[in-house]
């Protein structure tokens, strides 16, 4: 499986983009969402995490209660290494097994935070949507409904815009100055060169 790594800032517009992607086929599969999967009611993690920190981070319904954790963490350098330990190796594992079972020529991984956990390595290309930070911070207040400084505090922890874009093999843009016509038309070239590429990569083996 041949497989392109799309990441991004912040509200820079990832799942928009994976949903182009996705209406012409192509499989998408989202780290976020690999994230909560190796914690549901039954995983292995869920058995861990719940002996680790007492039964109260888990609640009423069996499910992981995400806030308790994120407190116990929160002040405490050793239990959120220890957490990080657990799960990390776990979600590459789950991606990577997502991806080899995904139907299609290529597949997409959404990781959010792709060269800022340095991996790179889970994939063959990578693709970053861009967009000017003013945009970027209205984009994400309005949709979380956060404040302007709770917005820059979280870019200002991400990979810097130039070295993302550096670090890119093909970009998106998806600033207000890009039409959907435009950003269609993007998406569409792109899908073509990956075709390409997929097939180049499953002859070379
Ligand atoms: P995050 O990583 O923070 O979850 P993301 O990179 O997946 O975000 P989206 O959720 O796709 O970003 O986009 C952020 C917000 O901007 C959403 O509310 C989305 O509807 C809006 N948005 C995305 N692209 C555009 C666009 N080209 N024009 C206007 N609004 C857009």
């Amino acid at each position: 499986m041949f497989i392109i790594g799309l990441t991004g800032g912040i509200g820079s517009g990832k799942s928009t983009i994976a949903e182009h992607f996705s209406a012409l086929g192509v499989p998408c599969i989202d780290a976020d969402q690999t994230a909560r999967d190796v914690v549901q009611p039954g995983e292995p993690a869920l058995t861990a995490i719940t002996q680790h920190f007492g039964p109260e981070v888990i609640q009423p319904d069996g499910t992981l209660d995400r806030r308790q954790v994120r407190e116990k963490i929160f002040a405490d350098p050793a239990a959120r290494e220890w957490l990080n330990n657990l799960l990390h190796p776990l979600i590459r594992q789950r991606m990577v097994q997502q991806c080899q079972q995904a139907q299609g020529p290529y597949c997409i991984l959404m990781v959010p935070l792709l060269f800022e956990n340095h991996l790179q390595s889970l994939v063959h290309r990578t693709l970053v949507i861009d967009i000017d930070e003013a945009t970027q911070i209205r984009r994400t207040m309005l949709r979380d409904n956060t404040t302007e400084e709770q917005v820059k505090a979280i870019i200002a922890a991400q990979c810097p815009r130039q070295q993302r874009l550096a670090l890119a093999d093909d970009v998106i843009q998806n600033g207000d100055e890009v039409t959907a016509t435009q950003r269609q038309q993007a998406v569409y070239a792109l899908h073509q060169t990956y075709l390409q590429l997929a097939a180049q990569h499953q002859s070379h083996g």
